[in-house]
Formats: C-alpha cells, sequence, structure tokens
C-alpha cells in the first residue's frame, strides 16, 4: 500500500486501543485534566449539567472510537486494513495518519 507503513499504524492503533481502554475504565483520570481548578462553584447550574452531558457524550465516542481502534486491528490481520468498508475504496493515507483507525473514505464519512 503506497504512502502507509502497515506496522507503524498497527503500533499506533494498539497504543491506542491501551489508552481508550484506560479512558473508560478511569474516567476520573480523563476529566480530572478539563477541571483541576474549575470549582463547582463558579460554574452555573446550567454550566455543570452542559458539563455532564459532555462528559457522558465523551464516554460514548471513546466506546465508539475504540471499537473502530478493534476493527482496524482486525482488518491488518485480514489485509483489508485501508479499504473503506462501505463503498471499497482506498481510504486515503494522509487521513489513516490522522485517525489510523479511520475504516470509511471520505466520500462515505461525509454521508451517513
Ligand atoms: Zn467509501
Amino acid at each position: 500500500m503506497p504512502g502507509i507503513d502497515l506496522e507503524v499504524q498497527r503500533r499506533r492503533l494498539t497504543e491506542l486501543e491501551k489508552e481508550l481502554v484506560r479512558q473508560i475504565e478511569r474516567p476520573e483520570d480523563a476529566e480530572s485534566s478539563v477541571s483541576p481548578d474549575n470549582a463547582i462553584g463558579r460554574l452555573t447550574r446550567m454550566e455543570a449539567l452542559q458539563a455532564q452531558q459532555i462528559g457522558e457524550a465523551g464516554k460514548r465516542r471513546v466506546k465508539q472510537r475504540l471499537f473502530n481502534v478493534r476493527k482496524a486491528l482486525a482488518a491488518l490481520d485480514e489485509g483489508t486494513y485501508g479499504r473503506c468498508f462501505r463503498c471499497g475504496d482506498q481510504v486515503p493515507a494522509g487521513r489513516l495518519e490522522i485517525m489510523p483507525e479511520a475504516r470509511v473514505c471520505v466520500k462515505c464519512a461525509g454521508r451517513r
């Protein structure tokens, strides 16, 4: 596959998987980076509610990403990595570099 080193991608995906599992198991780590100084008293009630919703949405996003990372690792094993699972086109190397777990090409990602 031109432009993309599969072993590098495998290492990045493996690291990403570990990191995402850590975030799911210990979500307080991920959140503490946002709010060490943000005393709750300074937030309005609405802001606090919004922060909570973002936290929930964030966890869902992490789980969704972990799912994609594991699919991408499976695709590496099967030799189908880097191909869009919707249309079968090659996912551009630049996209895989930014998002090693990308499973659809830009065209299909925009057409949800
Ligand atoms: Zn596609």
